[in-house]
């Protein structure tokens, strides 16, 4: 892998019972101690499996706290003071990705269940993680704020704002760099705020009606965790550090044809494919390492996270996958655009 940066992980759900009624076949196998992942054609059983490698493959049996525990923990870690703080380290800012058709398991990721613990998602984790280690830091004086956006239709929208519809634009400022003019930050001062946060944010998504799933997300939401940290050193000297994590849940990755779109969701698909496909070419740029240009400015996702990609970041990107063979070809084409990505 060019970058140590952005790392990719896949993670297959189990069938749900809409593909067990089907009698749908698995045609996803993992093997999690090479990271690898191999998916068969249904049409074509004499063809060979096509197989990719990650930074980490889960399947139906490990839950959210071990992908936690191994590939998002350390990236989330380096988030809070550094060892040895005051006076170590530079703040960094940090980006979580799920990435997949609608029903393959983003927002289970991302949000997870209260119950069973383990299946807590990272977002949950995340916050609770970032407050620990702030927490346990001393003669340290820290703000934490949060804030929840949404993506639709190249819109940007306040999850958390007094009025959820009210289109809010992006600005760019010399220092600050891009931000959304007018967008709510909430100071938050336990887990359980921060939750209730979470929560409030998550109703107020926009929701569409699919063939897939009539839950489906067509938006992006990134949830954001800040932290600023200021110490003082046994000089007497103030150390200030910033760092930021994005959480973000992306809008089902589904060809259109497949979602039986038509007018107003033809044209939210478009905008989706578009946005998911700039950020596919973003990663893939900053992976590369040898490109000059980074695309950012071809989508509102991008431009938004552009702080946060690239540059003294980490990126991890959960893929998730549906086992069954009636989703072949978009497993196929999530385990490409992964691949792109490491
Ligand atoms: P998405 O956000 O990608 O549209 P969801 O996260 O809503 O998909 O998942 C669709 C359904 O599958 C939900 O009912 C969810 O609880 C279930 N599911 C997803 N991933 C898993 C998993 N790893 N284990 C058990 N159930 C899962």
């Amino acid at each position: 892998m060019a970058s140590e940066a952005v790392k990719v992980v896949v993670r297959c759900r189990p069938m749900n019972q809409r593909e067990r009624e089907l009698r749908c076949q698995p045609v996803v196998t993992v093997d999690c101690a090479r990271g690898q992942c191999c998916i068969q054609n249904p049409g074509a059983a004499d063809e060979p499996p096509k197989q990719f490698t990650f930074d980490g493959a889960y399947h139906v049996d490990h839950v959210t706290e071990q992908i936690y525990n191994e590939i998002a923990y350390p990236l989330v870690e380096g988030m809070g003071p550094p060892r040895g703080y005051p006076g170590g380290g530079t703040g960094y800012n940090g980006t979580i990705f799920a990435y997949g058709q609608t029903g393959s398991g983003k927002s289970f990721t991302m949000q997870g269940l209260p119950d069973p613990p383990s299946q807590r998602g990272i977002i949950p984790r995340a916050f609770e993680h970032v407050f620990e280690s702030v927490q346990c830091a001393e003669n340290t004086k820290f703000l934490v704020r949060a804030s929840y956006l949404e993506i639709y239709n190249e819109d940007v929208r306040d999850l958390l704002g007094t009025d959820t519809k009210q289109k809010l634009e992006l600005k760019e400022h010399p220092e600050k760099g891009v931000y959304v003019k007018g967008l709510s930050m909430h100071t938050v001062h336990s887990v359980a705020q921060c939750e209730h946060i979470m929560q409030t944010g998550w109703k107020n998504r926009s929701v569409g009606y699919t063939l897939m799933n009539k839950d489906s997300s067509r938006s992006h939401s990134i949830f954001t965790i800040s932290i600023e940290m200021s110490a003082v050193d046994e000089r007497g000297k103030d150390h200030l550090r910033a760092g930021k994590l994005n959480l973000v849940d992306l809008a089902g990755s589904e060809r259109q044809s497949k979602t039986g779109a038509t007018g107003e969701r033809l044209k939210e698909a478009t905008k989706i494919n578009l946005s998911l496909s700039a950020l596919g070419n973003v990663i893939s740029a900053l992976v590369d390492g040898r490109c000059k240009h980074i695309p950012y400015r071809d989508s509102k996702l991008t431009r938004l996270l552009q702080d946060s990609l690239g540059g003294n970041t980490k990126t991890l990107m959960v893929a998730c996958l549906s086992p069954a063979d009636n989703n072949y070809d978009e497993t196929l084409s999530t385990l490409r655009y992964a691949n792109r990505a490491k």
